[in-house]
């Protein structure tokens, strides 16, 4: 699984509320540790559904 982040994101925060260990803001967006997806998948998921403005793009390979 990859996330990407688009340009959308309001930094809201939510993603990294919901799964705080891949998601972090830092100045006023939202980041995503790569190296932490794996094991996460279901927040990541759940954090993308919640995203506000749907800036969190989930890729399956
Ligand atoms: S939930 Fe969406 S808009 Fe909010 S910080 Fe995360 S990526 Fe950005």
């Amino acid at each position: 699984m990859h996330i990407s982040i688009s340009n959308n994101c309001i930094g809201c925060g939510a993603c990294s509320t919901i799964s705080p260990e891949v998601f972090e803001i830092y100045k006023d967006t939202a980041i995503a540790d790569a190296e932490k997806v794996y094991g996460n998948e279901e927040s990541c998921i759940d954090a993308a559904i919640n995203c506000p403005v749907n800036a969190i793009n989930i890729e399956e390979y």
